[in-house]
């Protein structure tokens, strides 16, 4: 036991120590300890980065090349990609930007994945209907947190989604947050992360208090929970700083 905790701890100084803050998850206890070389912390803590975003089923090439990072191939001669890609500090600088803006954090202080994200029986008609977010059941008139830094693109009332707020973070990546019993926040309201966008509530289409809770990259959903999940990785190694 006394053993276990001193590993940790071992971890945790070296996860803290680390130049750049982002690194993979801690290896499962009992597994070799990681050996780092001062000289691979550039290549390692990008591909980290990348591994991070890319967990959330986010392009980063695609991502990268919109924030202007790699040279777009139109109008100049051909660039091998090899030779387009900037040098790996450029990269890790790009890539931490990205991680910053991605939305990571919980929407809910606390709460319990009533319905995943995809495929599901609808809860009115019970026919196979895919179901483009998360819902998130907590106590009613929860607190309900923007999960990034972003304005505020809507608020209001919408259909089947009740009081309704979208939060545009930047590089198409778009929150929305339903069936609220009450909007906290105005039209083209900047806000941090964590900033309070309104209350859980069950308005609109909805069966009983719960959030619904929806990531899009580009127009297309994505799983929140990849999300969700990506931003666990991150609190591991970074929330300690
Ligand atoms: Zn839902």
């Amino acid at each position: 036991m006394l053993a276990e905790r001193d590993q940790l701890q071992a971890r945790l100084t070296e996860l803290q120590g680390r130049p750049s803050g982002v690194a993979s998850a801690p290896p499962a206890l009992g597994d070799a300890p990681r050996t780092d070389h001062p000289s691979d912390q550039h290549s390692e803590n990008s591909g980290d980065l990348e591994q991070l975003i890319a967990s959330t089923g986010i392009d980063v090439e695609d991502l990268l090349s919109r924030l202007g990072a790699v040279p777009p191939g139109q109008g100049g001669p051909y660039v091998a990609l090899e030779e387009a890609a900037p040098p790996d500090a450029q990269r890790a600088e790009e890539l931490q930007k990205i991680v910053a803006t991605l939305p990571l954090a919980a929407p809910l202080d606390g709460f319990e994945i009533e319905s995943p994200f995809g495929g599901r029986a609808d809860p009115f008609t019970r026919r196979q209907a895919f179901h483009p977010g998360l819902d998130l059941v907590a106590p009613y008139r929860s607190p309900v947190y923007s999960t990034a830094p972003g304005t505020v693109t809507f608020t209001g009332t919408k259909s089947a989604y009740g009081k309704f707020v979208e939060i545009d973070h930047g590089h198409g990546i778009v929150t929305r947050y339903g069936h609220l019993h009450r909007i906290t926040v105005t039209r083209g309201q900047k806000v941090p992360a964590h900033f309070q966008v309104g209350e859980l509530g069950s308005t609109g289409r909805s069966t009983g208090p719960h959030l619904h809770y929806e990531v899009a990259v580009n127009g297309q959903v994505q799983d929140p929970e990849k999300f969700l999940q990506a931003g666990k990785n991150v609190v591991q190694t970074i929330g300690r700083n």
